[in-house]
C-alpha cells in the first residue's frame, strides 16, 4: 500500500485553509488580472481596412471579401475562431485599428453567427482594368505617413485634390475609354496600368 507523504499531507492541509484561485463565475461577478487578453476590440475610425491583421491571424479568424462591383471591402472577424494572441494588435499598420480588452472575455454563446463582427469599407478600383488598388482610408493613411513624398506617385494628386476640394470628383474622374492614354494617368488607375500609360508608348 502507498501512504502519502508528509509533504503531500502538508500541501493538502494548507489548500484547506487557502482561498481558492478560481472565481464563481457566472454566480458571481468575474474580474479578470491585470494583464488579461480578452476579446479583440476594433475601433472603425483608426481601423484603414488594410487587410495586415488577417495575414499574421495564427487560425484564420479574420477574413477580406472585396465586392468589386459595389466598391466595397467587408472585413469579418469571427471570434470564435481566436485565439486570444494579440498579433492583430501588434502588427496593426496604425497601431490603434484593434487592441485586445483586459475586460471582456465573456463570449460563450449558442450561436456562432453572434460570434462574427462585421465592418465595410470604401474600396479604390482601377478605372482601367478594375484591379482592387487598396481602401480608400488605406491610402489616405499611407498619404499621411509619407507626407509630401507621396506626391511622386500620381494618384496622390487625385486623393490631395479630394481633400482640398478643388475639383469635384466628377471633374477628376474622367471614364477611360477603349484604351490606355497618356492624359488617363489623373485618373484612378492601378499601378500596372499608371506604368502602361507611362511606358507602353515608349518601348
Ligand atoms: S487575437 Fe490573434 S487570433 Fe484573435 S483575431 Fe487577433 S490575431 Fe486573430
Ligand atoms: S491591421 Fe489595423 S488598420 Fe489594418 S485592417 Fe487590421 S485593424 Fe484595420
Amino acid at each position: 500500500m502507498n501512504y502519502p507523504k508528509i509533504r503531500e499531507i502538508k500541501e493538502a492541509i494548507v489548500s484547506l485553509f487557502t482561498p481558492a484561485f478560481t472565481s464563481r463565475f457566472p454566480k458571481e461577478p468575474h474580474s479578470p488580472f491585470e494583464n488579461f487578453r480578452g476579446k479583440p476590440v476594433v475601433d472603425d475610425s483608426n481601423c484603414v481596412g488594410c487587410e495586415t491583421c488577417a495575414n499574421v491571424c495564427p487560425p484564420g479568424a479574420i477574413k477580406f471579401f472585396d465586392d468589386k462591383e459595389k466598391k466595397l471591402r467587408l472585413i469579418t472577424r469571427d471570434m470564435g475562431l481566436c485565439i486570444f494572441c494579440g498579433q492583430c494588435e501588434l502588427h496593426c499598420i496604425t497601431g490603434k485599428g484593434v487592441a485586445l480588452s483586459d475586460k471582456i472575455f465573456d463570449l460563450s454563446t449558442f450561436d456562432r453567427e453572434q460570434l462574427i463582427e462585421r465592418q465595410e469599407k470604401e474600396l479604390l478600383v482601377c478605372k482601367f482594368c478594375n484591379a482592387v488598388i487598396t481602401t480608400r482610408e488605406h491610402y489616405k493613411y499611407i498619404h499621411d505617413v509619407l507626407g509630401p513624398k507621396a506626391f511622386s506617385n500620381i494618384l496622390n494628386l487625385n486623393m490631395l485634390n479630394e481633400r482640398l476640394q478643388l475639383a469635384g470628383r466628377d471633374d477628376t474622374e474622367v471614364e477611360v475609354l477603349d484604351h490606355l492614354k497618356r492624359k488617363d494617368m489623373f485618373n484612378v488607375i492601378c499601378p500596372n496600368c499608371l506604368r502602361q500609360t507611362l511606358v507602353k508608348d515608349l518601348i
